[in-house]
């Protein structure tokens, strides 16, 4: 079930099934398959659709795109590194993505893909589900400039929140991040520095990590949160290792944390329902992506 596969695999394709899948590079330790297949084996009338994933490399992906089309599959994840890359390949792109700049679901659709971006909606049902909060409202310090940061950002806008705070390593990055958020975050969207954070402190009520520090055990913490309300809940996107740094320390300070566990399992089902158009098992996606990053 958690098979890699390849062009060469693409080329000699010939599933009966109706078939899923998820594209990237690296692609090993992701546990879409297992989640997904999960889920489609619960839902009446899908049990003979499979979702599979394949390690694509950057020149292939144009070539990969046509071949995923012609062999009928019925829609893709796309991840790292081609979620902007692959926007030049598509037949349309939905509103949502448009904005977020980056795409992260392929539907089959007249001659084409059409792109969908489920990232944000992902981190705003993991946040209702795990701390039951809405963004809107709410005053939420972003972590990082990267691709789930603006998808994180973009959702906080799209939601109403109250404010934005993003501060990152590199000040290119966010500047080009504060651009691509533009007139939508005029008023909202603010900027901090990580060595002085007593300008966010007393309003903060939601934290999230998108950056990739906390990934390995040697990396140092991406804010020191001892300032920070007890009442802050702290959302990080990293999911592997389950408890990074970040949530061991927003624990000790008796704050609420959740990992990117939530969020991965509820933009795949959001995925999902856009593949298939029908309610999702989304607590059985859930239980299984938990006992599968157990085993890890
Ligand atoms: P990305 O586009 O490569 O961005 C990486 C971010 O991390 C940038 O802001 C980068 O800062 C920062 N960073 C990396 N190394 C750093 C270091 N040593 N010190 C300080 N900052 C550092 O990656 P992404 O796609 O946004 O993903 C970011 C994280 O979110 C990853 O851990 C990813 O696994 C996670 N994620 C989780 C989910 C989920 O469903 N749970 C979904 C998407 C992403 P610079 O700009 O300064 O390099």
């Amino acid at each position: 079930m958690n098979s890699i596969y390849t062009l060469k695999n693409l080329y000699d394709w010939d599933e009966e099934s109706k078939c899923l899948g998820l594209i990237g590079d690296p692609i090993k330790h992701s546990i879409s398959p297992q989640i997904h297949n999960a889920a489609l084996a619960a839902m009446p009338g899908f049990k003979h659709w499979r979702y599979y994933k394949f390690e694509i490399k950057p020149e292939e992906l144009g070539e990969a795109l046509k071949l995923f089309y012609s062999k009928r599959f019925m829609g893709l994840n796309i991840t790292i590194p081609y979620k902007v890359e692959v926007m030049k390949y598509l037949g349309s792109i939905d509103q949502v993505a448009r904005k977020m700049g980056a795409v992260n679901t392929l539907k089959r659709d007249g001659k084409l893909f059409k792109g969908y971006n489920t990232d944000g909606y992902g981190m705003e049902a993991a946040l209702v589900r795990d701390f039951n909060m809405t963004l809107q409202e709410s005053v939420v310090v972003i972590l990082g400039a990267g691709g789930a940061a603006k998808a994180a950002a973009m959702q906080c806008l799209l939601a109403d929140c109250k404010a934005i705070w993003i501060a990152n390593r590199s000040q290119e990055r966010l500047s080009a991040l504060l651009k691509a958020l533009g007139t939508m975050g005029r008023g909202k969207v603010n900027v901090f520095d990580l060595n002085n954070i007593e300008s966010i402190l007393t309003e903060a009520n939601i934290l999230i990590n998108a950056t990739s520090l906390g990934m390995k055990q040697e990396d140092p913490l991406p804010i020191d949160l001892k300032k920070f309300k007890p009442s802050t809940l702290v959302m990080d996107m990293i999911y592997n290792p389950s408890e990074t740094r970040l949530l061991v320390q927003a624990k000790e300070y008796g704050m609420k944390t959740t990992n990117g566990v939530s969020m991965l399992v509820e933009q795949g089902a959001k995925s999902l329902e856009i593949w298939t158009g029908h309610v999702i098992p989304v607590s059985t996606m859930h239980q299984v992506a938990r006992e599968v990053l157990c085993q890890f």
